[in-house]
Order: structure tokens, then C-alpha cells, then sequence
């Protein structure tokens, strides 16, 4: 049953026909509530008793996305006759209809048939994480049964999210925040079951004429190709931040995991993100004390995260999922602390090493919170910076900042 929530401005007279609309509505069988909560669709019965009425009115739109970016919304009432066009900003507002066809709402909301027409599939889901930052989700599910990994036995096969719903999603997610995190459970996938489809790159090609910038969540290095990183240095708006998944340094460990590369190819792929992006943050994933991890294997990662100078690490300890190939291998893995505190000192090192290479260097942040007295905000190639401000920053404000000394886990940056 499709949830409508219907937010009643001003005076008596509206209270009144917004009671009569719900009335209706619920006996099409919709379930109706009244007042600001989590819908599908939103009816805004607005007022323009005074310029703070109107401006009230027009503020539910922001919070309404807020609360649902896939919302759609239907504008009536006093305000919406006064000046329709004030309300017809983006495509989530789909009728805007003033007074006069107000009582017969309850009808045009029927007969749109929201359901199977508009809604974009009950699949596709995006989430804002903060002001500051979007997500928007493009793919579900993973065909890679790495033998570590119970996703592909949760999320099922890879789908890749039509293009047109996902412009439409970006469309709202622009609104809202000006960075956006392209993600998906295996992202590298995108496109694959599509005829035709040019992978994710037909993505980053929504982002051409876009105001925010934009990142992506974690990639394998299947997709890193000469033509997706030439591409993709076009875009001035794109964020040189690669989280490549790595899981190990060692063949042997890579191939008892599944995955389906070697140290070497994975080497040969952050070179040639080096190649079209000098300054790029390279972040990665790391199992550590995977069952078939020997020694040998251990200091053969250790050596190679060295060799690749990552920006930053998440640094997982292997831990057993039921159902998974891995469940049954016999595991020979030993001090598997002390590997995670060696991988984590290499890995502090190399960040501490990232981010003096930037001290100097002019960065692009945009703010996203504040803490003990700092402004905080990432650059594009996600170093934290903190910033001091004698007048307030506002949260999802951009600037250019320069990195001036490292500073906890980040650098102390100024405006310029
Ligand atoms: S680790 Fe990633 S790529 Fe591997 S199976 Fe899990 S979701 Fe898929």
C-alpha cells in the first residue's frame, strides 16, 4: 500500500480540505498521514498568507527529499496559485495545481498511478549520509563468490540500475549535497547485464554538466583501463580517489580467495592510475590471516603494500562466514595480531608519507562538520583537512585550501 503524507499550511480552511483529500484518499486505499513523515508521495497544502507562509511552504520540498530522495510531490493550496513555477524545481514535484482542483486531488493522485508509472523500481534505493555527501546507488548483488565473501549469497546475482533512474536520482541528489559516492555492492560490475552498456564510465558521463563532484566507492582492477581513466581525466568535477581492493599481497592468498588477478596485474593498474592521476589517494581493503595465509605469504603482502604506497588502508582480521568456500579450508594462519599491527604500522606510515606530500599543495575541500574548534573537510583525493575560520563555514560550502602542516589523522589546511 502506497504511503502518502499530507502537510497542511496556513489556515482553517486548508486543515479542513486536507481532512477531505485524506478522506478520499483513504478510500482508494492509500495509507495516509498527516504531517511530515517518511512517504512515497507528499501533498504540500500550502498558504501565502505572508512571505514567511510562502517561504514555508516552499522549504517542505527540501526537507520532504530529505526524509525520501525518490519522494514525489504534489503542490495545491494558495501559494501554488499564486506562483506555480516557484514549485516546479526538479522532476519529484509532479503536479503543481493551486486552488481550484484542490478537492479532486485525491482523483489525479489515483489516477497518476504513481506505483507502476513514476516511482523509480522499489529496488533502487539511494541514501544521503550527510549534507555534505550523497550516495547514490547504481548496482546491487556480486557474481564473484570470492571464498571469503557472503554477499553474492545475500544480495544475488549483479543488476545494474537503468541509467534513466539514476539520472533522475543524481537530478535530486545535486539538490542536496555536492558530493556524490557512486557506489554499488560490486560497482566494477555496472553495466555488464546491459546490451550495449559502456560499464561505468556511462555514469561518470552523468556527472559532465553536474555542480557536485564525485567519487566512487570501491573498484576492482578489471576496470581500470587506459579508456575508463583518459575518460574520466576529463572531468574536472571527478575525485582522484581510488579505493582498488586488494584483500592481498599474495598470489597464493589471492587465488585460494577467488579473486581474479595477481599482485602484479594489481601493481600494473595503479600505475596507470598514476599515469592519468600523479597525485591520486590509493586506499584499499586488506583480509589479514586468511586460513591459507602462511608466513611466507604474510611478508609477501607486507613487502607489497609497500611497494604500492597506499593513501590509507581498512585493515580487516579474516573472521569465518558460514556458507562460504573459505568455511572448510584448513587454517594455518598464526599471529594473526601481530600481522594486523604490522600491517597497521606500515599502513600509518604510508599515510603520515601521503599526506606531507601534499603539505603545500592547493586542494579543493568542501566542508562537512565541525570538531573541537575545526572546520573539517576532505580534499578530492580524501585527505581530512582541518581549518580554522574566524567567520562560520557553512556545511556543504567549497573551497580552495592549502595544506599547510599534517596535523592527527590529517592536515591542518587554510583558505586561500
Ligand atoms: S568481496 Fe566483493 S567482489 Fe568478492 S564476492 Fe564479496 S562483494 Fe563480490
Amino acid at each position: 500500500m502506497k504511503k502518502i503524507s499530507l502537510i497542511t499550511l496556513g489556515c482553517k480552511v486548508n486543515q479542513v480540505e486536507s481532512e477531505q483529500i485524506a478522506e478520499k484518499l483513504e478510500s482508494y486505499g492509500f495509507d495516509v498521514s498527516m504531517g511530515l513523515g517518511v512517504s512515497d508521495i507528499y501533498v504540500i497544502n500550502t498558504c501565502a498568507v505572508t512571505n514567511e507562509a510562502e517561504r514555508k511552504s516552499r522549504n517542505y520540498i527540501a526537507k520532504i527529499l530529505k526524509l525520501n530522495p525518490s519522494a514525489k510531490i504534489y503542490v495545491c493550496g494558495c501559494s501554488s496559485e499564486n506562483d506555480p513555477n516557484k514549485f516546479k524545481k526538479g522532476d519529484y514535484v509532479v503536479k503543481v495545481i493551486g486552488n481550484k482542483d484542490k478537492l479532486s486531488l485525491a482523483e489525479t493522485i489515483k489516477n497518476d498511478n504513481l506505483e507502476s508509472k513514476n516511482l523509480l523500481s522499489s529496488e533502487y534505493k539511494s541514501r544521503v549520509t550527510n549534507r555534505t555527501r550523497a550516495d547514490l546507488f547504481v548496482q546491487n548483488g556480486c557474481n564473484n563468490f570470492c571464498t571469503y565473501c557472503i554477499i553474492p549469497y545475500l544480495r544475488g546475482r549483479e543488476t545494474s540500475f537503468p541509467l534513466n533512474e539514476i539520472k533522475a536520482e543524481l537530478k535530486i541528489l545535486e539538490t542536496l549535497a555536492n558530493e556524490i559516492v557512486v557506489t554499488g555492492i560490486n560497482l566494477s560490475a555496472y553495466g555488464k547485464d546491459i546490451e550495449g552498456s559502456d560499464g561505468l564510465i556511462e555514469i561518470a558521463r552523468l556527472f559532465k554538466d553536474s555542480s557536485a563532484r564525485f567519487r566512487f566507492s570501491s573498484l576492482e582492477v578489471n576496470v581500470i583501463t587506459e579508456k575508463f581513466l583518459s575518460e574520466l581525466a576529463e572531468y574536472n568535477n571527478f575525485c582522484d580517489q581510488f579505493h582498488l581492493s586488494l584483500q592481498s599481497g599474495s598470489n597464493n592468498t589471492l587465488k585460494a580467495m577467488n579473486r581474479h588477478y595477481t599482485k602484479e596485474q594489481y601493481l600494473e593498474k595503479v600505475n596507470l592510475i598514476r599515469k592519468f592521476f600523479p597525485n591520486a589517494g590509493i586506499t584499499t581493503d586488506i583480509i589479514v590471516g586468511f586460513p591459507t595465509e602462511t608466513e611466507d605469504d604474510a611478508a609477501e603482502t607486507l613487502d607489497f603494500i609497500k611497494q604500492v604506497k597506499f593513501s590509507d588502508m581498512h585493515i580487516f582480521p579474516y573472521s569465518k562466514r558460514n556458507g562460504t568456500a573459505a568455511e572448510k579450508f584448513k587454517n594455518v594462519a598464526k599471529n594473526v595480531a601481530q600481522r594486523v599491527k604490522d600491517v597497521s604500522e606500515v599502513s600509518r606510515q604510508m599515510k603520515a608519507d601521503f599526506i606531507n606530500k601534499n603539505i603545500g599543495l592547493t586542494h579543493e575541500v568542501i566542508i562537512e562538520n565541525q570538531k573541537e574548534g575545526y572546520y573539517l573537510a576532505h580534499t578530492k583525493n580524501f585527505i581530512l583537512c582541518y581549518i580554522k575560520s574566524k567567520t562560520e563555514l557553512l556545511s556543504n560550502q567549497k573551497f580552495n585550501v592549502r595544506l599547510v602542516k599534517s596535523f592527527a589523522d590529517g592536515a591542518i589546511a587554510e583558505i586561500i
